[in-house]
């Protein structure tokens, strides 16, 4: 998965390089303004992250456990910036001995491989942290000061727990081998993702945490910090070419397997022209995708989950499904449509529909097994997608699974 990512987003740095090199000197491609850098992540609405109320943080998140020296840090921290931060609720993985949201880790061990072939070592410094571990860390910082000089040296270099990027799992600290996060500036590493207005990093959806020009932002400008917003929501932000409709499929690697799904009129977006590329799929989404890539055929069957209504939009596509043989249940009795699909069920589910097609008629349909199809090629096609599958992933199943053997 990484070496195929890799592969395909080099190919497009080189591309995007040809157009972000300027043609004429008074022609320079126009910076991302720090502010849209800063909104970008604020606003991303990215998944497995929550906001608890302000009241919660208030009454359950202690910094020192002095009540009044904790309403100094939280005014003198807000006065600099610093808001408070959604918490991670799900979907950390671990990557590199340390966790992060699943698309990040991808992304982060993709940008790291395409670093290595130009012969920089990043490193993860940094990456998600609990309200304990932002906690030790502010505290550390402060040192049992409690003077108005004191909380604000702490605040130059920490957040408060509650108030951190890092609870996320979003954000991640990057080093250089043998560099100080203060040298970090200096170093290759940053030279590396910096240039062409960090066109690498958000190749692999990565922005500037603390970007040049932005004022307020919390702590001192962080020159190593970055965060995850996806390559989409980048393009979109940006003015990237839509592909498909989409405005966040550009820079994606598998824009060509979006591409194909929107030309022959099997996908639709999750947001007026958004296709939502990272996000994952649902069991039910994938029942509807299946059975309209298969041509929406009507059915008699009437599949036995007591999960899936007749209001819901999947219904004829699972009751199809489910009386080819195609889908089965999370039990005899549950579909759980608004599970996400797993890797596995994505290519158990699209190899069954390629059986069903080869099958001779009223033959029946031979139990699903890896040896029977021709697993081998599509997860080769595919990719190898860990544990978790979105929905631009998804779409290179279909593909494959569509047209087995190539595309
Ligand atoms: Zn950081």
């Amino acid at each position: 998965m990484a070496e195929f990512r890799t592969t395909v987003l080099l190919g497009m740095l080189a591309a995007l390089m040809v157009v972000a090199a300027p043609v004429a000197a008074q022609d320079p491609p126009a910076p991302v303004e720090a502010a849209v850098y800063l909104s970008l992540f604020d606003d991303a609405d990215l998944r497995g992250i929550e906001k608890p109320d302000d009241e919660i943080y208030d009454l359950f998140v202690a910094i020192t456990g002095d009540a009044t020296l904790d309403a100094r840090i939280r005014l003198a921290a807000e006065a600099r910036g610093y808001v408070r931060r959604p918490v991670a609720t799900a979907g950390l993985v671990g990557v590199d001995g340390r966790r992060l949201q699943a698309p990040a880790a991808e992304a982060w061990t993709a940008m790291k491989a395409a670093a290595a072939v130009d012969g920089i070592s990043l490193m993860l410094t940094s990456a998600y942290r609990d309200l304990a571990d932002q906690r030790a860390v502010f505290r550390s910082r402060l040192g049992g000061g409690t003077t108005d000089a004191a909380i604000d040296r702490a605040l130059r270099t920490s957040a408060p727990p509650g108030y951190s990027k890092h609870h996320s799992g979003y954000a991640v600290d990057i080093g250089e081998v043998g560099a100080s996060d203060a040298g970090f500036v200096n170093t290759r590493a940053y030279r590396w993702l910096s240039e062409f207005d960090f066109a690498r990093a958000r190749l692999f959806g990565f922005i500037p945490s603390y970007p040049v020009g932005g004022e307020r932002m919390g702590p001192d400008p962080e020159a190593w910090e970055f965060v995850w917003v996806g390559p989409g929501r980048i393009g979109c932000a940006t003015g990237a070419a839509p592909v498909a409709g989409f405005c966040d499929v550009l820079l994606e690697p598998r824009a060509a397997d979006i591409e194909w799904l929107a030309d022959i009129g099997v996908t639709v977006g999750c947001a007026p022209g958004r296709f939502c590329p990272d996000d994952p799929v649902t069991r039910g989404e994938a029942a509807s995708a299946l059975w309209r890539l298969h041509g929406a055929p009507a059915t008699d069957g009437h599949a036995p989950f007591v999960d899936v209504y007749d209001s819901d939009h999947f219904r004829a596509a699972v009751d199809w499904l489910w009386a080819n043989g195609v889908v089965t249940g999370t039990t005899g009795e549950t579909f759980s449509p608004d599970d996400f699909l797993t890797p596995r069920d994505a290519f158990a589910m699209a190899l069954r529909l390629q059986a069903f097609d080869d099958r001779p008629p009223a033959t029946g349909l031979p139990a699903p097994s890896d040896g029977l199809f021709d697993r081998p090629a599509v997860v080769a096609e595919v990719g190898d997608l860990g544990a978790h599958i979105d929905r631009a992933e998804f779409a290179s199943v279909l593909r494959a699974a569509a047209s087995p053997g190539g595309s």
